[in-house]
């Protein structure tokens, strides 16, 4: 297959459907903005919800070797000492003489300033956490981090869940949640933040198993994807070379997607071995192994863990769905997303403001939104309000005409096919359920006709 050369559309453009539709904001933007933090609007928190939701379903609550954690952001400074974060979290930097601007000097190209060719400083290290303090005093013993990753509350809580849930080798934890790094080079919108969210797995499994359930992740996370409607030509495997690999592990491939910058990371797979229960014994004298009731040892799990951003997750969703074609004779952009993921499942839209036609399709709202997040509008012309449910991704309108308070019948309109059909409102529910699932449209209810082809 050969690979495409370029993501079908601009950053700009999604930046702009971003803003204008109330997906995502930059965050305090009345001040000004604070650089490379964004706060998500009343569509994108919908998005962002839909994706973490899809996420716990498929990896935590469809799978009984899985469980779910909740840890909290702040942890005992001893955890970044034991983690190796507190030594090795760090990017080389190197600062402008003449402006001032740092940048990481593994990722420039030449000896000068990228942004005024001024004359740069030796590379020195940067730690990239975040550090507060703790209690009223502001001293070395009260200093905490803000956690750069959530991997680490697994970890520490192996043995806990262990004990609770008697679960047996192999068994992951999973969470999602907050993670802050102060990153020396931010941008590309949502990409790089400082302040994002992870959702991540470890999964602990036996020595000797480690890369069979390595290559499985691998395999289930691309396919995690790809089910959600991202086109697999424009995910990419990248495994490691040998001295990339992280001092701790065995074996690390990142998921790239083509964003529209180029190929760049979705989610890392890493095989940790037992770096990280080896360093938490250790580090709290607690013995963190697992009882192996087949060989009667105790044996320190390995572990793998597919660690995959939620911020990039959405810019990726956001790329794929992007489209422009012309409907009802008009231009549109819209948004191919997966029903799963679609901020609003489908919008209500009376034909008409007039108080008789406006009560009946309000009842219809009133029903569907018992069941889904569902819109209704009733500004401006029909064409228009398509439009606007196209933009955002609604996968289904249900327009109410004048004849359906005779027949009592709606029409449905596909975003993707532009079809429609007629459909009785009793069932109205039951049809619509059938639609977001992946029946097809025409495949028709009792009572249902097709009204467009
Ligand atoms: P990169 O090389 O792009 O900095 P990384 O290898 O440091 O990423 P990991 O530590 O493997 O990233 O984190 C796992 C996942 O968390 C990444 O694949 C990404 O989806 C997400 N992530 C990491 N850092 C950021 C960030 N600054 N902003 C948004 N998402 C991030």
């Amino acid at each position: 297959m050969t690979e495409p050369a370029k993501a079908k559309v601009d950053m700009e453009k999604l930046v702009s459907l971003c803003r204008r539709r109330g997906f995502i904001f930059p965050s305090s933007e009345i001040y000004g903005g604070l650089s490379s933090c964004w706060d998500y609007g009343p569509l994108g928190v919908e998005l962002k919800r839909n994706i973490k939701d899809a996420w716990w379903r498929a990896m935590v609550q469809q799978r009984d070797d899985m469980v779910g954690l909740d840890s909290s952001i702040l942890m005992h400074p001893q955890t970044w000492e034991a983690s190796g974060h507190v030594q090795g979290f760090s990017d080389p930097l190197v600062e402008c003489k003449e402006c001032h601007r740092r940048w990481r000097s593994d990722e420039l190209e030449g000896d000068k300033c990228p942004e005024c060719g001024g004359e740069l400083t030796e590379p020195r290290l940067f730690n990239l956490m975040f550090k507060t303090f703790m209690g009223p005093v502001e001293d070395e013993a009260s200093v905490v981090y803000l956690r750069p990753e959530t991997a680490q509350g697994m970890f520490v809580n192996f043995e806990n869940v262990l004990n609770t849930t008697r679960k047996r080798l192999p068994f992951g934890i999973a969470q999602i949640g907050k993670s802050f790094r102060n990153e020396v080079t931010t941008g590309n919108f949502i990409f790089r933040s400082r302040e994002f969210e992870q959702m991540e797995i470890e999964f602990f499994v036996k020595p000797g198993t480690d890369q069979q359930w390595f290559d499985y992740w691998v395999e289930e996370r691309i396919n995690w994807y790809a089910g959600l409607g991202i086109k697999r030509e424009n995910l990419k495997l990248r495994p490691h070379e040998k001295e990339e690999l992280a001092h701790y592990a065995r074996a690390c491939s990142d998921i790239n997607y083509l964003f529209p910058m180029g190929w760049a990371e979705l989610e890392g797979i890493a095989n940790r071995g037992d770096f990280d229960l080896v360093q938490h014994a250790s580090s709290s004298g607690k013995g963190l192994s697992y009882y192996d009731e087949e060989a009667k040892e105790h044996i320190v799990p390995y572990i793998i863990e597919p660690s995959a951003g939620v911020d990039r997750t959405f810019l990726a969703l956001l790329c794929d769905a992007y489209d422009e074609d012309e409907a009802e004779g008009e231009k549109r952009v819209l948004l191919h997303l997966h029903p799963d993921l679609a901020p609003l499942k489908a919008a209500v839209l009376p034909l008409s403001r007039k108080e008789h036609l406006a009560s009946f399709a309000k009842d219809i709202y009133a029903d569907l939104r018992r069941h889904w997040m569902v819109g209704y509008d009733d500004a401006q012309s029909i064409g228009r309000r398509y439009r606007r449910q196209d933009e955002i991704g609604t996968p289904f309108c249900v327009t109410v005409d004048f004849e359906s308070l005779e027949d009592k019948q709606v029409t449905i309109r596909e975003r993707d096919s532009l079809r429609q059909i007629r459909v009785p409102i009793e069932g109205l529910e039951a049809t619509l359920r059938a639609k977001l699932g992946g029946e097809d449209l025409f495949v028709l209810p009792e009572g249902g006709r097709v009204w467009k082809e």
